[in-house]
């Protein structure tokens, strides 16, 4: 493995593929990117919020300003507690907003931007296994197709199959203990559209911001014991699960309006986190994206890190050889995507009611408040992070 890359096989198309699939292509590798869905992905569908950093990171690959033209932007975060105390949480000067689109639109400019630069699409190929060799690997497809590769990058999302196939005793995701469900409202609370609200209520967690169109789009982490997959969750119909929402949110404001204006509701299924992942990468394969460091969406940074993490493995690839690049990924990325883990943990355990979350609603709140206080020192190192892609990796 003294050698370098040519060529890479992609398994997956979402974010973390379609960036890496871009970003491998500007440094002159071949990248083929494999999705097991027929077309391109939708992913869980519904909408996702990119940071600062993230944008920032997509303008390595020229994608940046397309995924502004395709999203709105958040000029301010709130944050509820109870149906008593609104809290700005300050954006970073100089840094501009977040933007919120819906994930279709997100994959289609990746797609569109990785295909320009030269990577190419196989959609409706599931990876199964692989077969390694000292000088390269062979993907193999449950449809019976194969792929040669010199490097396999598994960006296969958290339910990730190429993580088990890099050290079988990687971890696999862990349920956070709420089921994700979103949809659009017709009523308007007396919030400004831009804003975007984190509410704690009183017996779970949800978010909500206006549309520029009008109506107000919202999202639910709904405790449930039962890790239900979407299509499970589907199984019941759109008035039984806002019926059983509203048995959480009815006396909050707005959350109980929001849900009795709502048309049907969208089903995410499961929310899952990645544990840490001792074993990122093992002989020519490597992990990238939510397959390595699924934050939990309360972080709003699991897109951002894929971005960032599909990039640097990119300029790793394009300046070392094989066995020298993927250590030196996980040196420039492992630190950084588990501290924003760490930060996001804090938050996911007030998200679900009981005596756990009251207990714990103290030890957060004077987190939440450092970070009004303190935007810079909390979420300057997050949002500022700058990748210099014309730097040789040493
Ligand atoms: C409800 C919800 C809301 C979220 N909101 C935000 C947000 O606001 N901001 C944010 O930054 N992040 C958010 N996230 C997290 C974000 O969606 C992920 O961090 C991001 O999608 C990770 O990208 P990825 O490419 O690693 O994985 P994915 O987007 O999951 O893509 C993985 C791809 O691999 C494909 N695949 C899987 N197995 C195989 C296989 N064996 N062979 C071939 N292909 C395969 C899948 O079909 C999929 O297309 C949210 C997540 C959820 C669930």
């Amino acid at each position: 493995m003294g050698d370098r890359a040519r060529t890479a096989a992609v398994i997956g198309g979402g974010v973390a593929g379609a960036v890496a699939g871009a970003a491998l292509a500007k440094a002159g590798i071949e990248a083929v990117v494999y999705e097991a869905y027929p077309g391109r992905p939708e992913g869980v569908g519904g909408t996702l919020s990119l940071a600062p950093n993230g944008v920032r990171a997509l303008e390595v690959i020229g994608a940046d300003e397309a995924v502004r033209a395709a999203g709105d932007p958040v000029d301010r975060m709130d944050m509820t507690v109870g149906n008593r105390r609104r809290f700005t949480i300050p954006a970073l000067p100089d840094l501009g907003p977040l933007w919120s689109m819906h994930r279709t639109d997100l994959h289609r400019v990746l797609h569109e931007r990785a295909e320009a630069l030269g990577a190419r699409f196989a959609y409706g190929r599931r990876l199964a296994s692989v077969r390694e060799r000292a000088d390269g690997v062979t993907a193999v497809f449950a449809d019976g197709t194969e792929a040669e590769a010199d490097v396999l990058i598994g960006a296969d999302g958290v339910h990730s199959a190429v993580r088990g196939l890099v050290d079988p005793a990687n971890p696999g995701p862990a349920y956070t203990g709420m089921l994700g469900f979103e949809s659009v409202a017709g009523y308007e609370p007396p919030v400004d559209p831009g804003v975007m609200t984190f509410a704690f209520g009183r017996r779970g967690y949800y978010l909500y911001w206006r549309l520029p169109e009008g109506g107000t789009r919202w999202g639910v982490n709904l405790p449930c014991k039962e890790p239900l997959t979407s299509q499970a969750v589907r199984e019941r119909s759109s008035e039984d699960w806002i019926a059983t929402m509203l048995e959480v949110y009815d006396t909050d404001e707005p959350g109980g309006a929001l849900l009795r204006s709502t048309g049907p509701v969208q089903a995410h299924g499961a929310l899952y986190l990645m544990p840490k992942v001792p074993t990122w990468h093992r002989g020519r394969l490597v992990l990238v994206g939510d397959s390595v460091h699924a934050p939990s969406n309360s972080s709003g940074q699991g897109a951002s890190l894929a971005i960032e993490s599909a990039i640097e493995l990119a300029r790793c690839l394009r300046d070392l050889p094989v066995a020298e690049a993927l250590p030196a990924y996980e040196r420039l990325r492992r630190s950084r995507v588990e501290s924003v883990a760490a930060q996001a943990a804090k938050a996911n355990a007030v998200k679900a009611p009981g005596a756990l979350a009251q207990a714990v609603m103290p030890l957060v709140m004077p987190l939440f408040i450092r970070t009004v206080m303190r935007p810079e020192r909390t979420l300057g190192p997050v949002q500022r992070h700058r990748i210099d892609w014309d730097a040789a990796v040493a």
